[in-house]
């Protein structure tokens, strides 16, 4: 069965309320009902509910930047996957701004994935990268530990588990990877889910590629077999862009 692509707008730690109010409900009238691609946006955290309000009933997604692995308790400032449940349907785990600037370790990222998965919510795995890994010669290296790491323990592929190769060096810079390293980089992660838990599950695993994704070079990242959508930072601000984004996307 042929993988449906996504494409994360990864809103990041930006837009007040009434801006983000404003592009809810530009997207939705652009992109709601479009075929061949899963639309999912991950708004800051105080504006989770207003945006599953402003998309409710409509084809695109929710979900949450970060969240933490303990289900409640004395962690001030905090947000726990069961608070998020009937609010989002995806998290995102383990992106390079959680890894680099909070300082997440591997541990910690996969104790987050395990307390995604608990509370019945859909992990997007982000893994990538450093500038000093690639010329060294480690990108498969560091690849093969995030994804390993992150799955540690789980004995079978999580429901709808997407991945999103992001290399660091590519994130807000506008220095893209080329569409077949990243081919090459999505086909691998998928071999090593293959490893990992069969030939079947690598091919209904959906992996995404990021890093200055634009409406520009999305195309070029489409054509390559294994890249199924993109997860997208600075262009998901832009509802034009993203919106063309969205609609290279479905085809
Ligand atoms: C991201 O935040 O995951 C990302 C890919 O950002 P950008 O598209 O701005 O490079």
């Amino acid at each position: 069965m042929p993988r449906v692509p996504v494409i994360g707008g990864n809103w990041k730690m930006n837009l007040t309320r009434s801006e983000a109010g404003a592009l809810l409900g530009v997207l939705r009238a652009s992109l709601d009902g479009l075929d061949g691609v899963e639309v999912v946006l991950f708004p800051a955290a105080p504006w989770l509910t207003d945006a599953h309000d402003a998309l409710e009933g409509s084809t695109l997604r929710t979900g949450a930047q970060n969240v933490y692995w303990e289900p409640k308790g004395a962690f001030t400032g905090e947000v726990a996957p069961p608070m998020l449940r009937g609010v989002v349907e995806y998290a995102l785990v383990g992106h390079s701004e959680r890894r680099g600037t909070f300082g997440e370790t591997v541990w910690e990222t996969t104790k987050k994935m395990r307390a995604v998965i608990e509370a019945g919510l859909t992990p997007l795995l982000a893994v990538g990268e450093r500038i000093e890994d690639a010329r060294a010669g480690r990108t498969g290296e560091v690849l093969r530990r995030q994804v390993n790491e992150a799955l540690r323990g789980f004995a079978s592929l999580p429901a709808g588990l997407v991945i999103a190769y992001e290399p660091v060096w590519a994130i807000g810079t506008g220095e893209a990877a080329t569409p077949q390293d990243a081919q090459q980089r999505c086909q691998f992660i998928r071999t090593v889910i293959s490893e990992r838990y069969g030939d079947a599950a690598g091919q209904v695993t959906r992996v995404q590629y990021g890093g200055s994704v634009n409406p520009e070079n999305i195309r070029g990242f489409m054509e390559q077999p294994d890249v199924d959508g993109a997860l997208v930072g600075g262009a998901s601000l832009d509802a034009q862009a993203f919106t063309a984004i969205c609609r290279a996307a479905a085809g």
